[in-house]
């Protein structure tokens, strides 16, 4: 059996690595290293897979969350509602803004941020909600664009995870993850669903003006060359990760599709043990069923419910299966975004599965060997 890793970018690079390096070759005796046609075609692309109108490319995620945030012109005070629940990344640019992040709790079933916590939290100075497609499955963004109109709030999608992804609206239409609030942003980190080499990053919208003010934004905030006319920043994508990004798009359904693929036979093995939670639940739907492609597996996470998580972690570490706890402390609870307005009590479900969740490799290049030996560690550890 191949050594297990839990994102194996060798095993990807080398199934692409003719055309990668062929690419980059290009980028470098072109010499367009900053803003050349490499960029401007990744982003084009880009936009046609997504069906949106305008990708804005940038430096990586976290400045693709700031700049969405920026370029809707919030102002220091503004409220912004948040999962408790995420990466740090998307608390963090709401207050280096001097915005007010408000953290809410999650839903227990899908990880994603709670529809009814949402609506408890909104004051007279919420201005925008920011979900996060956390692991790789959408949020409820039918629910959320309807709080979102009837309060007036923005609507910032976080998609560093969830790239690729077909959100499904209850009469069954579709549309990709990112593009269905007022803005969005990804990360191309490489172990990201769609990561280049080094650090990358996007905003999406539909909005055309939006669109010109970000591109501005992350150009010092100029729109003629030397007029600076709002504060912007230096956040930049460059031709040769652009060049990476083009190639690695056109296998993106692929990826994708390898990592459901995976997912299944995780869910398969582990669906009738009595101490796991498989994602997402045990009698809801996969996200990956025959009506729905709502989940794009950026990580495969569990919850071990008999209180052996930790054990299990080392135990898995032993045995030469990595994994990862994702995330260990809800960010309520983080000396940087504590507050005393929070109350330990609207937190019931993050406090609970930074307790119980595991990730287990999951990339596109896991075999079946792989996944068995896997399921059969955790299932004889988590049951001994
Ligand atoms: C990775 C990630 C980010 C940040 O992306 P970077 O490119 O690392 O800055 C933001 N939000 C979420 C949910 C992420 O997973």
């Amino acid at each position: 059996m191949k050594k297990i890793q839990m994102v194996d970018l060798k095993g990807q690079y080398n199934q692409i690595k003719d055309a990668v390096d062929a690419s980059v070759l290009e980028v470098l005796d072109s010499t367009a290293y900053i803003n050349g046609p490499k960029v401007h075609e990744f982003q084009k692309n880009l936009e046609q897979y997504l069906g949106v109108k305008h990708v804005i490319p940038c430096a990586n995620g976290t400045d693709a969350l700031q700049i969405a945030m920026m370029g809707l012109g919030l102002k220091p005070g503004d409220e912004v509602i948040t999962a408790d629940f995420t990466f740090a990344a998307t608390v963090e640019v709401i207050a280096l803004l001097q915005l007010t992040p408000v953290l809410v709790d999650v839903n227990e079933t899908t990880f994603n941020i709670d529809i009814e916590a949402i609506k408890k939290a909104i004051t007279p100075k919420t201005k925008a909600i920011v979900p996060v497609h956390l692991f790789g499955l959408c949020a409820n963004m039918e629910a959320i664009m309807e709080i979102a109109e009837e309060h007036d709030l923005y609507v910032i999608e976080d998609n560093a995870q969830g790239i690729g992804a077909n959100y499904t609206y209850s009469d069954g239409k579709k549309a990709k993850s990112g593009t269905i609030g007022h803005v969005a942003s990804t990360s191309f980190f490489p172990s990201k669903n769609l990561g280049c080499y080094g650090d990358g990053g996007a905003i999406f919208t539909n909005d055309d003006d939006l669109a010109h003010t970000i591109r501005g934004i992350v150009n010092h905030g100029m729109y003629e060359r030397y007029h600076h006319d709002v504060v912007g920043v230096n956040s930049r994508l460059d031709s040769v990760q652009a060049a990476i990004l083009d190639i690695k798009l056109k296998q993106l359904n692929t990826y994708n599709k390898r990592r459901q693929d995976a997912a299944r036979a995780y869910n398969k093995a582990f669906k009738d043990q009595e101490h796991i939670v498989i994602p997402i639940g045990r009698d809801v739907c996969s996200g990956i069923c025959d009506t729905c492609d709502c989940h794009v597996f950026h990580q495969y996470t569990l919850r071990i419910l008999n209180g052996t998580r930790d054990g299990l972690v080392k135990h898995l570490n032993e045995n030469g299966i990595p994994c990862g706890v994702y995330y260990p402390i809800p960010l309520h609870l983080q000396k940087a975004y504590k507050d005393s307005r929070y109350n330990e009590a609207d937190f019931p479900v993050t406090n609970q599965l930074a307790k119980e969740v595991i990730s287990l490799p999951m990339h596109t290049e896991l075999d079946d060997d792989q996944i068995e030996f896997i399921t059969t560690t955790v299932i004889s550890f988590v049951n001994a």
